[in-house]
């Protein structure tokens, strides 16, 4: 096979200096037998800056070609009064759209380590290692009608809950995929109960999981039951499957169980392309951090998982995915902490490079 292709989209604020942490990452594999090619180009301000767009139509070209891309994060206060239309969060929104990324993937996972970060009880949260897959394209944040309107002397807010069953299928078909590349355990969430489109989520589901997927465990569960499971028992869960807005709360819930922002990973996957590889883009959950920016105080940990998710789910790289997520637990055991990660502790923090040293250090070691 020819070498995977990976565009690097580092973006604003501190986007740039974790990016600058994963690249070495990305060396350091390419060094020990798993060589990348690697482009590299603008995303969200500095996009704007350079081309006034937040997302050049080359750029988007090159995402559309590209085995998986990588992003940084993008905005920050100096582009908060630019017209809505050109705002760098449009680029990621483009991204997203335009490469159909339906799937989206957040891990919660606890490194041992950090379990006393979490607001939950250690037990309950150390070794914690599940996955939400959340729908990213339809229901409830896309469904027409919306808008505000007027009924007689007061006004009334619509949304619209909308799925089809192609769309539930196909993000049903990505989880239980996933399901069977960890432990083989699916939980799908609705609210059946009171929702139509609840009812044919859970149909579509059970449809998907007899004709295609019966050697996975599945269950389903009410969504606001499922919210009650995970701060309750989290470990119960192996992977939850779940529509856009609940997967919007879930998942947030689900990643805090774990602490801090600099620490978490996502994963956007689309439909397979001609080589069987699914369209991807693989980005931190947190954003430019202006606050930080430029002070090498930013925590790289979440920028590199989310290149261990790319090895894992683009590149069919399993080994060199756990390699990675072992180097990490490996220098969070040491007590090496960015400041984000010290809490009360007192201690002196690593730098964003001196973070990023350690971990491609635990690689080879
Ligand atoms: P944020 O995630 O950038 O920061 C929230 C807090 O967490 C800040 O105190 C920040 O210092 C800290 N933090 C975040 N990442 C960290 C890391 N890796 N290491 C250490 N500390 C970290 O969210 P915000 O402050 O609400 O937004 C800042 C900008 O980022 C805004 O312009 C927003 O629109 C944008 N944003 C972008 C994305 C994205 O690119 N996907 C996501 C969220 C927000």
């Amino acid at each position: 096979m020819s070498t995977p292709t990976l565009l690097i989209l580092p973006g604003d604020g501190i986007g740039p200096e974790v990016m600058a942490e994963v690249r070495k990452v990305i060396d350091w594999f390419g060094d020990n037998g798993l060589p990348f090619e690697v482009s590299e180009d603008l995303v969200g301000g500095a996009a704007y800056d350079a081309h006034g767009t937040p997302l050049h139509d080359d750029t988007m070209a090159k995402a559309q070609e590209v085995d998986a891309v990588l992003l940084g994060a993008v905005g920050g206060p100096k582009y908060d009064n630019l017209d809505f239309s050109v705002k760098p969060e449009r680029g990621l929104l483009r991204l997203r759209k335009e490469m159909d990324l339906f799937s989206n993937l957040r891990p919660a996972q606890c490194f041992d380590a950090l379990a006393d970060f979490s607001s939950l009880k250690k037990d309950v949260v150390a070794g914690l290692d599940i996955m939400i897959v959340r729908e990213l394209t339809s229901g409830v944040y896309f469904g027409e009608p919306r808008g505000i309107i007027k009924e007689g002397n007061e006004r009334v807010g619509i949304n619209t809950q909308r799925y089809t069953e192609s769309e539930i299928a196909r993000v049903a078909r990505s989880a239980f995929e996933l399901a069977r590349k960890r432990n083989n355990k699916l939980c799908s969430m609705e609210k059946a109960n009171v929702m139509e489109s609840g009812i044919l989520w859970r149909d579509v589901v059970t449809e998907v999981h007899a004709a295609e997927y019966s050697d996975v465990e599945l269950s389903h569960m009410y969504a606001d039951a499922g919210a009650m499971q995970l701060t309750r028992w989290p470990k119960q869960f192996d992977v939850i499957v779940t529509d856009n807005l609940f997967g919007d709360l879930l998942s947030d819930l689900a990643a805090m169980l774990t602490g801090s922002l600099g620490m978490l990973p996502s994963a956007s996957l689309g439909a397979p392309m001609a080589n069987g590889r699914p369209k991807a883009l693989y980005e931190p959950v947190h954003g430019s951090a202006p606050d930080i920016a430029g002070q090498g105080k930013a925590n790289p940990i979440a920028c590199i998982l989310s290149f261990a998710m790319a090895l894992r789910y683009s590149f069919d790289s399993g080994d060199a995915a756990t390699k990675l997520e072992t180097a990490v637990e490996k220098v969070l055991a040491d007590r090496l902490r960015t400041a984000d990660l010290l809490g009360e502790e007192g201690k002196t923090p690593v730098s964003t490079s001196e973070m990023g040293d350690a971990i491609v250090a635990a690689l080879a070691g």
